[in-house]
């Protein structure tokens, strides 16, 4: 906590700086998936009842400080128009905004990486930026983790406050890790070690239970002895691993591999597979690959949630894009959104792939929270503080 919410700001006739991620897929000029517009819509019209102007601003793209007019923001106007069921006004370039009154209404700001002072977080721009509003609400948890003008600097130059979906992030990620009901767990998956180093190290300390699962799984099993033919793994961070399950050791976290995994020869849909026990003592032949967790596997991960009150979720336990592979994710997802739909659970998840896993499970509207901030989660999971919260926290 800390940080301040729209509950707690006057806006009766103030303009507010409103921090935004509208960084949406565009093909031939228009939006194909408009979920990050829709996730800002309570802020803006909590601004608009509480009297208060809403003044856009967001990046769009990597323009790298300058004019690159493909990537205006104007391709989203029409999808914000649609939303919000106002009309918004793209003000395009700063100079304008600052000449004189801006328009009335919702306002949108051309894309704030045009200017090179919004990623160097210069003190003269953001101070520009700042003269145009009365208040800043930061609504843009996926760009926390930079330290840019827009994104730290105009929360220390004006009364500030998180946004609703910046409010819901915080409160969820503070929920799951900050002051989370014990017992709590992970789920941490995905291809490789060396992505998430920093993230099992931080975990390993605050949790009860940590279930490893995915190609990373190999690393881990190889480190321990195992030998896994073609499966991928990286052979090189077996220390890494092994000083990570001491470390849980140590500190009396339960780390959980995969018991046994589907080993096939082929990395292809449909593919024939094996069950085949996993341990220390397990010897695949070259060409063999583990490509997900198995059925004990899974079994037995799911045994574990239910001892569980809170259970964080990063990564897939295999090659959940490839029928057979995706068996142990989608199972191991749905049970984990049948305990929270019964409210025995709190469950969040975050990081691309993961979200695409749950969406694919049918288990992401169950969830307690999924965040789609992406690197901004992951810092947050790797324990690091993120710049654009600790701005709001004054
Ligand atoms: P990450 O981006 O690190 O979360 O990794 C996600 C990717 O890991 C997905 O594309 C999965 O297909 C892949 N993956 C998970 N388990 C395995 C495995 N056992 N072998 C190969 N790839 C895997």
């Amino acid at each position: 906590m800390g940080w301040k919410s729209l509950d707690d700001m006057e806006l009766n006739g103030k303009r507010v700086l409103l921090r935004v991620d509208i960084n949406v897929p565009v093909e031939n000029g228009k939006v194909t998936d408009a979920t990050r517009i829709e996730r800002i819509a309570p802020t803006v019209a909590d601004i608009l009842a509480k009297g208060g102007q809403p003044i856009l601003i967001a990046h769009f793209g990597r323009p790298k400080g300058q004019v690159v007019s493909e990537l205006s923001l104007s391709v989203c106007l029409s999808e914000l128009e649609t939303t919000f069921g106002q009309p918004v006004t793209l003000v395009e370039t700063l100079e304008a905004a600052e000449a004189g009154t801006l328009p009335a209404g919702i306002v949108l700001l051309e894309n704030i990486r045009f200017h090179a002072g919004e990623e160097a977080n210069d003190a003269s721009f953001a101070a520009r930026l700042a003269a145009l509003g009365d208040v800043f609400c930061n609504d843009a948890f996926s760009a926390a983790h930079r330290a840019h003008a827009s994104t730290t600097s105009l929360a220390k130059l004006l009364p500030s406050c998180a946004g609703r979906l910046m409010q819901a992030e915080l409160t969820a990620l503070e929920a799951a890790l900050s002051t989370p009901k014990r017992p709590v767990g992970a789920v941490v998956g995905g291809a490789k070690v060396s992505t998430k180093i920093d993230l099992l190290l931080n975990l390993v300390g605050k949790l009860d239970v940590l279930v490893i699962g995915g190609g990373m799984a190999n690393t881990f099993l190889g480190a321990m002895g195992a030998s896994l033919g073609s499966s991928l793994q990286e052979e090189d961070l077996h220390d890494t691993a092994r000083d990570i399950l001491k470390q849980a050791e140590s500190i009396g976290c339960k780390v959980i591999l995969p018991v046994d995994g589907r080993v096939s020869r082929a990395f292809a849909a449909g593919a024939e597979y094996e069950m085949v026990t996993l341990n220390a003592d397990t010897k695949l032949e070259d060409g063999q690959m583990i490509l997900d967790a198995g059925d004990a596997a899974t079994a037995l991960i799911v045994e574990e949630f239910k001892a569980l009150k809170t259970l964080i979720w990063n990564g897939p336990l295999g090659a959940f894009e490839i029928e057979p592979f995706d068996k142990a994710t989608m199972a191991a997802a749905k049970a984990a959104a049948e305990l929270t739909k019964s409210g025995d659970m709190i469950t969040v998840a975050g990081g691309g792939d993961t979200v695409a896993a749950l969406n694919l499970a049918g288990a992401a509207d169950d969830f307690t929270y999924i965040s789609t901030a992406g690197g901004a989660f992951l810092e947050w999971m790797e324990g690091k503080e993120l710049p654009g919260v600790a701005a709001l926290q004054g």
